[in-house]
């Protein structure tokens, strides 16, 4: 099943020969970094292996959310918040933002407490978050069957349509300047005299003297060549879409054994919200005690399997020269199937609390391969000692509604201008003593 449909990319042929920046991956992280720092006066090449925003970037439910966040994360949420009112103005291309509202519902009063308490996070950001019951919670879900005790209401939360956004962003970032590729994967960088001084691409090489590590899925591969190691698995989480449909709620909803949200075009997208798929991969005896808290703590929610992603990744090449082709150049697309079992259960659950959706119908479905960190925040960090090296990842499936924010910080740090907000929590040292390990060390 191919992915969503995505607007087609004008993007540059030439490759340039001299930049400050290379940005490597054209999600929405790569794509907001390129836009912060194209708009501040650097020069920028923004280079994409396949399409822009072609893997998660486009793949996700669309929430732009701050509820239910790691509490390190809501100052940079808020920012990203800020920024996203403007973007389609700012960018000249629609993103579909729109402040609709969230609701997570609770099932025990254990989840409840749960919920009531995340809400002490916001009490010094004067934002309104709430549990809701009774009336004012059913006024924000017309057509709803069933019973709903309360739910965590924040109206500030919103969507956005991710087939739409990242491809903004990058038209923006070019607008402001930036040199944009695709089909153009970056093989390695070039480090002269213990700093960045380019990147080569399967197109030839760039001189840059700074690098920011966007590549989402990727980025644990592309900077273990480098020596760097990153703790990062990745999770399938699948989706679907329906078609338009009138009297469903307008509030993004993440209920009892499903997720929606309603999508520019007047459809739902659609997902279980209960199952993700953990495929066993060589990493995952590799990352495996690091990632043992996060997954004792989701293991409800997560189907561990086996499948054709051990042979995939087993034979990955995990050194290379640059000038050998390299695992970029021959996946340009991440393109899972989506879970058959948790699209039915996400699509039946939702159809029964809204009978509204029975008029609807499939119109497509995908999968998507969430990045994701032992802590579950990114990595949004400088690297210790390699000066000009910035990684920008590891988002966790909440990449999306933070990714402008990212953009911004990550800008900051390149700049070194006072940052946004406090980049500590995200540092990647939190991981290991932050500096490079020899390449061939296994970590
Ligand atoms: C199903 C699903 C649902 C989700 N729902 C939400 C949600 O509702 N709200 C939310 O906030 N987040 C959500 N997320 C998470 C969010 O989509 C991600 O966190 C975010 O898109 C990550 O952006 P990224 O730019 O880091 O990664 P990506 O979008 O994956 O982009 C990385 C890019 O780097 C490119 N690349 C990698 N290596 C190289 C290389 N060597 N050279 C050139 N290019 C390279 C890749 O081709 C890719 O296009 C969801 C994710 C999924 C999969």
């Amino acid at each position: 099943m191919p992915g969503p449909e995505l607007v087609p990319f004008p993007e540059d042929k030439r490759l340039p020969k001299l930049v400050d920046t290379v940005v490597i991956g054209g999600g929405i992280i790569g794509a907001s970094t390129a836009l912060e720092l194209a708009e501040r006066g650097v020069s920028v090449l923004l280079c994409e292996k396949g399409r822009i925003g072609a893997e998660q970037s486009s793949r996700n439910w669309g929430w732009v959310r701050l509820s239910q966040r790691d509490p390190r994360e809501i100052p940079l949420m808020l920012e990203s918040m800020s920024i996203w009112q403007g973007l389609a103005a700012r960018t000249g291309h629609q993103t579909g933002y729109h402040s609709c509202g969230s609701l997570f519902t609770a099932k025990t009063a254990k989840q409840r407490d749960q919920m009531q308490r995340w809400t002490q996070n916001l009490q010094s950001f004067d934002i309104d978050s709430q549990m809701l019951r009774g009336d004012a919670l059913r006024a924000l879900l017309p057509g709803h069957q069933g019973q709903i005790e309360s739910a965590l209401s924040t109206p500030l939360d919103g969507r956005a349509e991710p087939q739409w956004a990242t491809h903004a962003i990058a038209m923006g970032a070019r607008a402001a300047g930036a040199a944009v590729m695709t089909s153009c994967a970056v093989r390695s960088v070039d480090v002269q005299a213990g700093q960045i001084a380019g990147v080569v691409t399967e197109r030839g090489r760039v001189a840059c003297t700074s690098v920011v590590v966007a590549g989402g899925a990727w980025s644990r591969l592309f900077l273990g060549n480098t020596g760097i190691s990153l703790p990062q698995l990745k999770v399938l989480n699948s989706v679907l879409r329906c078609s338009p449909v009138a009297g469903g709620p307008d509030v993004a909803l993440w209920a009892d054994g499903y997720a929606l949200r309603k999508r520019a075009d007047g459809g739902y997208t659609v997902a279980s919200g209960a199952e993700n798929v953990v495929d066993i991969v060589p990493d995952s005896f590799r990352l495996g005690l690091r990632f043992l808290p996060a997954f004792l703590g989701e293991w409800r929610s997560l189907r561990f399997r086996l499948s054709g992603r051990w042979q995939d990744e087993a034979a990955q090449a995990r050194h290379w020269t640059p000038d050998q082709e390299t695992a970029f150049e021959h996946c340009r697309i991440l393109d899972p199937s989506p879970a058959q079992s948790a699209l039915k259960s996400g699509w039946a659950a939702a159809q029964q609390a809204f009978p509204v959706l029975q008029q609807a119908d499939v119109v497509q479905s995908w999968g998507g391969l969430i990045d994701v960190t032992p802590d579950a925040i990114p990595v949004i960090s400088g690297v210790e000692d390699l000066p000009g090296l910035f990684i920008s990842t590891g988002y966790s499936g909440h990449g999306f509604g933070i990714g402008p924010g990212a953009g911004r910080l990550m800008a900051d740090m390149v700049l070194g201008t006072p940052p946004v907000v406090d980049p500590l929590p995200f540092r990647l040292s939190r991981f290991s003593d932050g500096s490079r390990v020899r390449p061939d060390s296994g970590r």
